[in-house]
C-alpha cells in the first residue's frame, strides 16, 4: 500500500500534477504547487461540485468572499475563544503533536545510571526515519541510534539526573561518542514510567493570525513590553493584545463565514427564499499542528462549500436530502465505490449547537480520512453574528408548508399553523478539495502488468475530471496529417475539451501510454486511411479498444462519453 502511495506521489511529480513548493529553496513542509496537470484536475473537480450543486439548481446561487477577515467575525462565529486543538511538544524529535498522536516514549535506565536507553515509538517506519534525522542532526549528533521498523533506540551513556524528578529541569545525556547534550523536562518523571520528553497539554489556535498595520506589529509589541513596569506575564499579554487588538485579522480557517455574513445581501438582491442555498469555493487555513499524508493535512487548502437555509422544520429533511446527495457525488465520479462511506458522528464529537453531523470518508493508503462534513448546524451561525452586530436575519413564514422541492417529508416535523417569525437553520456541506483531489488520484491509479509487457501506469480518472480529455495524434511525422490534426484539435477546443497535439516521435503506443498514466480519456489518431475516407481511430483509455469514427463526429462523440 504505501508503495503504491509512493509511485503514485513519484508520478504526481514526474508528469507535473504535484510539486513540493519553493523546492528549490528547501522546500516548506505542508506546502505544494499544483502542476499544469493537477490544476486542470484541481479545476474539473471544483466545477463538477459547482455545476451539480448552482447550475442544476434553481434555488442556489455563488458568492465569494474574502480570506482577510477581521477580528470581530471570527470573535463572534466562536473561532477567535474556540477553534483551538490540544498540543503537546516533544522534545526529543522536536516536534508537536496533538496528544493522541503523540509518540510513545519510554525512558529506560539500566541498573546504575551509568548508561541507559531511550525507546520511542513511530506510527510507521517513514516518521522513524524522519525523527531519527531530526534527533541526530539537532538534538544529539554523537547519539548511537538504532531503528527496527517503527522503534527507534536511542542509547546514551550517561544520564546525569541530578535535576531528575523534579518539577521541571533537564536531563544531562552523554552521547556514546562523547557529546554532552542537555534534554530539558517538564513535571515531574518516574523511570520507565511517563516520558521526560513531552510537555504538559495546551490549547492551540489554528487560526493565521497577521495585522493590517502600516507599523511592524513587533515594534508596537517591544515598544510595550519596555514601557510596561510589570514582569507578569498575563499582564504584558493583555496589554499586547490590546495594542494589536485593532489591527488584528485572520486568514480564514473556513469559508463559510463569510457566506452568513453576507445572508441578508444575498436574500435582497437575489430575492431568495428559503430553502436556498449558497456555495462558495475558496482557500481556507489553519495552522495545524501535524501536516500529513502530502496534500491531505495542509496549512493551505481548498473547501467547497454549500451552506443551505432551511425553516426549522425542514431542517431534518434537507439534512436527510444533503447527506444523500453529497455521497452520490462522490460514487459518481469513482472507479471502487466500496473505498466510500459515511459516518455519522457521536453526540460527544458534534459541537454543542450541532443537531447532526456525518462526514464522507475515503480509505486512503493509510485508513479511512475525512473527505467531507455534512452538518445540521441549527441556527447557531446566524443568531452568533445577528447578536453580536444587531442585523437581523430573522424570516417571516406567512403560510408555513413543507417546500415542494422536497421529495421526501417524512421526516419534515410538525409544521407551524400560523404566521412564523425564525432565523433558518443552516445545513452544511463542507468538502476539501484537496483531499477529493487526493482520493480520486489514489481511486484511479492503476498498475498494469501484461504477460510479456513492462508493467505500467493507468489513471482511470473519471473523464470529466481528466485533465487532458483528447491527445489528437497523427500516426507518423507525414506533413499529410497536418491539416486533419489541426481540425480535429481545433473542433474539440472550441467545446472547451484540453486537448493535446501529440505529434513527437515516438511509437503510437508508447504515446497512448504516455497518456494512460496521466488519465487522459480519449486518443484520437490520424492515419493513412484518414486521407482516404475522413475517418479516423478514437482510443478508449480503459478498455483499449479502437473505434473507427467520422472526422466530424469527434467532437459529439467525445461530450456524450464524457457526459454520459
Ligand atoms: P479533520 O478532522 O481531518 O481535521 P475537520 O473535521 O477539522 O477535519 P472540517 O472543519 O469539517 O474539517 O472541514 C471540512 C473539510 O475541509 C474536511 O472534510 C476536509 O476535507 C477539509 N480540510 C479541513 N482541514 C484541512 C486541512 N488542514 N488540509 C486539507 N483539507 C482540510
Amino acid at each position: 500500500m504505501a508503495q503504491k502511495f509512493r509511485a503514485l506521489l513519484d508520478l504526481c511529480k514526474r508528469r507535473g500534477f504535484l510539486f513540493q513548493s519553493a523546492e528549490i529553496h528547501g522546500g516548506l513542509r505542508g506546502a505544494y504547487d499544483y502542476g499544469p496537470l493537477g490544476v486542470e484536475l484541481k479545476k474539473n473537480i471544483s466545477q463538477s461540485w459547482w455545476r451539480r450543486n448552482v447550475y442544476f439548481r434553481d434555488n442556489v446561487v455563488g458568492i465569494d468572499t474574502s480570506i482577510v477577515t477581521p477580528h470581530n467575525v471570527l470573535k463572534a462565529s466562536g473561532h477567535v475563544d474556540e477553534f483551538t486543538d490540544a498540543l503537546v511538544d516533544c522534545l526529543l524529535t522536536k516536534e508537536r503533536f496533538r496528544p493522541d498522536k503523540a509518540p510513545e516514549i519510554e525512558f529506560k535506565q539500566d541498573k546504575g545510571v551509568s548508561s541507559g536507553k531511550i525507546v520511542i515509538r513511530s506510527p510507521d517506519k517513514e516518521t522513524a526515519k524522519v525523527w531519527e534525522k531530526q534527533i541526530q542532526t539537532e538534538l544529539a549528533p554523537g547519539a548511537l541510534i538504532t531503528r527496527q521498523a517503527k522503534e527507534l533506540l536511542l542509547h546514551v551513556k550517561h544520564l546525569k539526573s541530578s535535576s531528575y524528578g523534579g518539577p521541571a529541569g533537564s536531563i544531562e545525556l552523554e552521547t556514546i561518542s562523547g557529546e554532552s547534550l542537555s534534554v530539558p523536562y517538564h513535571g515531574y518523571v518516574e523511570p520507565s514510567t511517563n516520558s521526560p520528553f513531552l510537555t504538559d497539554e495546551r490549547p492551540f489556535n489554528l487560526m493565521f493570525k497577521t495585522f493590517l498595520d502600516p507599523i511592524d506589529p513587533i515594534d508596537r509589541v517591544i515598544k510595550t513590553t519596555i514601557d510596561t513596569k510589570t514582569s507578569d506575564l498575563k499582564v504584558v499579554r493583555e496589554q499586547v493584545d490590546n495594542i494589536l487588538r485593532p489591527s488584528t485579522v485572520y486568514l480564514r480557517p473556513e469559508t463559510a463565514q463569510g457566506v452568513f455574513i453576507n445572508f441578508n445581501q444575498i436574500m435582497r438582491t437575489m430575492k431568495t427564499k428559503l430553502p436556498f442555498g449558497i456555495a462558495q469555493v475558496g482557500k481556507s487555513f489553519r495552522n495545524e499542528i501535524r501536516l500529513e499524508h502530502a496534500i491531505f493535512r495542509t496549512p493551505e487548502f481548498e473547501q467547497l462549500e454549500l451552506e443551505f437555509f432551511t425553516s426549522p422544520w425542514e431542517s431534518p429533511a434537507w439534512f436527510d436530502y444533503w447527506r444523500k446527495d453529497r455521497l452520490a457525488w462522490w460514487l459518481e465520479h469513482a472507479n471502487n465505490k466500496a473505498d466510500f462511506r459515511t459516518r455519522d458522528h457521536e453526540q460527544n464529537e458534534m459541537a454543542h449547537y450541532a443537531k447532526g453531523c456525518m462526514d464522507v470518508e475515503y480509505q486512503y493508503p493509510w485508513g479511512w480520512g475525512e473527505v467531507e462534513g455534512v452538518a445540521n448546524r441549527g441556527c447557531f451561525d446566524l443568531t452568533q453574528h445577528m447578536n453580536a452586530t444587531g442585523e437581523n436575519f430573522e424570516v417571516l413564514e406567512d403560510s408555513p408548508k413543507a417546500s415542494s422541492l422536497l421529495k421526501d417529508t417524512t421526516l419534515v416535523n410538525d409544521i407551524p399553523s400560523e404566521p412564523t417569525r425564525f432565523v433558518p437553520t443552516v445545513i452544511e456541506s463542507s468538502c476539501g478539495l484537496n483531499r477529493a483531489l487526493l482520493a480520486y488520484l489514489c481511486d484511479a491509479f492503476h498498475q498494469v502488468q501484461e504477460p510479456g509487457k513492462e508493467p505500467r501506469t493507468v489513471l482511470k480518472l473519471h473523464p470529466r475530471f481528466a485533465p487532458v480529455k483528447c491527445a489528437v495524434m497523427p500516426l507518423t511525422g507525414s506533413t499529410d496529417f497536418k491539416p486533419y490534426v489541426e481540425k480535429v484539435a481545433r473542433s474539440l477546443r472550441r467545446q472547451g475539451l484540453y486537448t493535446v497535439i501529440e505529434s513527437q516521435k515516438l511509437r503510437i503506443g508508447k504515446r497512448y501510454y504516455r497518456h494512460d498514466e496521466i488519465g487522459t480519456p480519449f486518443c484520437i489518431t490520424i492515419d493513412h486511411q484518414t486521407l482516404q475516407d475522413q475517418t479516423v481511430t478514437i482510443r478508449d483509455r480503459d478498455t483499449t479498444e479502437q473505434h473507427r469514427i467520422n472526422i466530424n463526429d469527434v467532437t459529439s462523440i467525445v461530450n456524450n462519453k464524457i457526459w454520459a
